[in-house]
């Protein structure tokens, strides 16, 4: 996707050689124009396919979830990270370790809200060691779900969260793969 790799480019920045910082436009301010873009973007790419809802996981994955769960006119579900007072009793639950934040955390989604007639498209906004998508995984899987698809708007190619995933049987659509951040260069596939 041209639009998103070109802002990629043009307002990324590389942390720590690993990491890639897009606050300006999808992490903490959002551009709603690219949002659109990327929404349409997944209908295009999984148009054949039957979905029923679509599964990602709180905070940044809820903007592009938003948009794509919009273009497929399905609901979007959220995992929860952590506990609290206003949580269903009846939850589905797994253990994933943030890439980002170097500890592990529980997910939850409530079993009210995804079961065995689902067909479900994950969607998430960085895919790198997989950890975050395997949970979800996990999680459709424990409501007896179809996983239909995986979208994922940036993919750090250099990790193996891609290997993981296919490894497993499941097609992933990234919008922009990152070949390489060494020195702080951006290069796609
Ligand atoms: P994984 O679970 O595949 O190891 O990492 C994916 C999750 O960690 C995503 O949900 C995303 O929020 C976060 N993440 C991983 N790598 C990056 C990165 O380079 N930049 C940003 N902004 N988030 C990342």
């Amino acid at each position: 996707m041209d639009l998103l790799k070109r802002k990629i480019l043009d307002d990324g920045k590389v942390i720590d050689g690993n990491i890639l910082k897009v606050d300006s436009f999808l992490n903490h301010q959002i551009d709603v124009k690219l949002l659109l873009e990327i929404g349409k973007e997944f209908r295009k790419r999984f148009n054949d396919i039957k979905i029923t809802k679509i599964l990602t996981v709180e905070a940044s994955g809820i903007s592009v979830a938003t948009i794509t769960a919009m273009n497929f006119n399905v609901p979007v579900i959220f995992a929860k990270k952590g506990s609290s007072k206003n949580q269903d009793d009846e939850t589905y639950e797994s253990e994933a370790f943030s890439f980002t934040k170097n500890k592990s955390y529980i997910m939850k989604v409530s079993k009210k809200y995804l079961n065995e007639t689902d067909n479900v498209l994950i969607i998430d906004d960085f895919l790198a060691n997989g950890e975050a998508c395997l949970s979800l995984i996990n999680i459709a899987g424990q409501a007896g779900a179809e996983i239909s698809g995986i979208g994922i708007v940036i993919e750090k190619a250099f990790q193996d969260g891609r290997k993981k995933i296919e490894d497993l049987g499941y097609h992933v659509e990234s919008l922009a793969r990152i070949k390489s951040m060494k020195d702080n260069q951006i290069e796609f596939i």
